[in-house]
């Protein structure tokens, strides 16, 4: 069987579903490829915090934003990890994603969206822009409700297998049955790699390679094996940090505490700095500390992390069925119900800013702990993609008809441990995406060659000097 569409998207996470809906509303047919029952990908699955600039939320607390002093903010998580990865980081993408992100927040609202509280992290984010979704179920029904609405052709449980070329051009995609058509382009947005142990095995050390991940079985890289089968250059693909397998919305309302029974660093601190902090205690053993409340409100979460949690009707006995000091537990648990009491903004033992909403205690019991792991959730490699979002090969070179967008980019990924910094990207070049695509309204220059980082015609020259 045949399709033929406009537009063909791989994948209906947030950057996949934000380039069909912008294309749809911009005049494009668009067919949408999900290889899930359900579309949302793993922005669905998550902890739902988001990043913007310049937006009502912070004009309403006086907070000023600029797109300046986001990129200001990117730039200083790069030298913060630009020794431990090589990294390569497109300071022009990240440009056209901070300027465009307020426009993202107005449009989510448009469709229904709607946000709770912001979350600080004043290391990474100078100013307070990284706020909440009150409910991840809106990335399957408000986008599908939106989809729908705009025409878009959603098949789900349709895994896309092979891209289809016409000469160096992408016109298509090969599916289990069916072939789709595109006459404007194909959209990889088929998220990461994180579910794929050979893949992470080649990028990844030993040690490291076969650890869980968070979220979704189906980001097995699909994309970034399509891509780079008609010669997508891939970047950044080693940084795969290291980090605890734990939503950080469950982190709002736990402590973590050590065999000791007691509390050891902020719990909502950088991601690097939590695995560092573990990796300090006796026997890298501890674990997070909730009560019966947190556990309902955010069972989804805790099912998504790699043990079933540990629970007990008492503190002491779940001190004692986990080999903690019982004695410690309770007195890390009152001290922190302590603080939560007072109206101190900031934790006083080790700096925590993030507390539960509405500074809920810890005291409804069943108690719960769940052991840290260290794992994987975000891997930062993908296609070095151009302002209007083409694929590039290893020269710098645009793919004809090959476009990638979200986790299946590599550009913005090294700043994936500023917190908020997957799903805003995937939604707001997802959408800068799709209405360039629809309108076939692309720059007329190449932002890599013009900075010199490429120069056309490489491949020649080469071949030139061999002869
Ligand atoms: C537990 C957890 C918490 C997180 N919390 C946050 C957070 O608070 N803030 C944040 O910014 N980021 C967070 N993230 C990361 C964020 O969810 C992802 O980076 C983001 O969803 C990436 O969007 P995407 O559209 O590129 O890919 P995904 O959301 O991964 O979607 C990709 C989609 O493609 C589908 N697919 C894969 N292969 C194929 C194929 N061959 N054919 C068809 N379909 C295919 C998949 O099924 C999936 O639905 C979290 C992730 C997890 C797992």
């Amino acid at each position: 069987m045949k399709s033929v569409a406009d537009l063909v998207v791989v994948g209906a996470g947030p950057a996949g579903m934000a380039t069909a809906l912008e294309a749809a509303e911009n005049g494009a047919s668009v067919t949408i490829l999900e290889a899930d029952t359900l579309i949302g990908g793993n922005a669905a699955r998550s902890t739902g915090y988001l990043a913007f600039q310049g937006f009502d939320m912070q004009g309403e607390q006086g907070y000023h934003d600029s797109a300046e002093l986001f990129v200001a903010d990117m730039l200083e998580e790069i030298d913060r990890q630009k020794s431990k990865y090589g990294i390569e980081f497109d300071l022009e993408l990240a440009k056209v994603f901070a300027a465009e992100s307020s426009s993202t927040y107005r449009w989510l609202v448009e469709l229904g969206f709607e946000f709770n509280r912001f979350l600080p992290r004043p290391l990474q984010h100078s100013v307070n822009r990284m706020i909440d979704v009150t409910d991840t179920g809106m990335f399957t029904k408000v986008f599908h409700d939106a989809l729908v609405k705009n025409g878009v052709d959603i098949r789900t449980s349709t895994r896309v297998r092979r891209l289809i070329t016409d000469g160096d051009k992408v016109i298509g995609v090969q599916t289990d049955h069916e072939r789709f058509e595109a006459s404007k382009g194909v959209v990889l947005a088929a998220g990461g790699y994180q579910a794929n142990l050979s893949i992470r095995r080649k990028y990844q050390p030993e040690y490291m390679a076969s650890t869980p991940y968070l979220g979704t079985s189906y980001d097995v890289g699909d994309g970034h094996t399509m891509g780079q089968e008609v010669g997508g250059e891939l970047i950044n693909m080693t940084m795969i940090p290291p980090l605890i397998m734990v939503g950080s919305a469950l982190i709002e309302d736990s402590i973590a505490v050590n065999a000791e029974g007691a509390r050891f660093h902020d719990e909502a601190g950088p991601y690097d700095y939590r695995v560092k902090e573990l990796h300090q205690q006796s026997e890298h053993l501890a674990f997070y500390i909730y009560d019966n409340e947190t556990y309902t409100r955010k069972t989804q979460l805790i099912n998504e992390m790699p043990n079933t949690p540990i629970s007990a009707a008492s503190l002491t006995e779940l001190a004692e069925m986990i080999g903690v000091s019982p004695v410690g537990l309770n007195k890390s648990v009152e001290s922190w119900n302590e603080i939560l009491k007072s109206s101190q903004k900031r934790d006083p033992d080790f700096g925590r800013v993030i507390f539960p909403d509405g500074r809920r205690e810890i005291k409804v019991g069943p108690f719960f702990a769940s052991e840290m792991i260290v794992g994987i959730n975000f891997p930062a490699g993908g296609f070095r993609v151009n302002r209007d979002l083409q694929v590039l090969n290893v020269y710098g070179e645009r793919i004809p008809g090959l476009y990638a967008v979200g986790d299946c980019t590599g550009g913005l990924g090294p700043v994936i441990g500023m917190g908020g910094m997957r799903i805003t990207p995937a939604l707001t070049l997802g959408r800068v995406a799709g209405r360039k695509i629809a309108l076939e309204e692309f720059e007329t220059t190449d932002h890599l060659q013009e900075s010199g980082q490429y120069l056309p015609g490489n491949a020649l020259r080469v071949a030139v000097i061999d002869d």
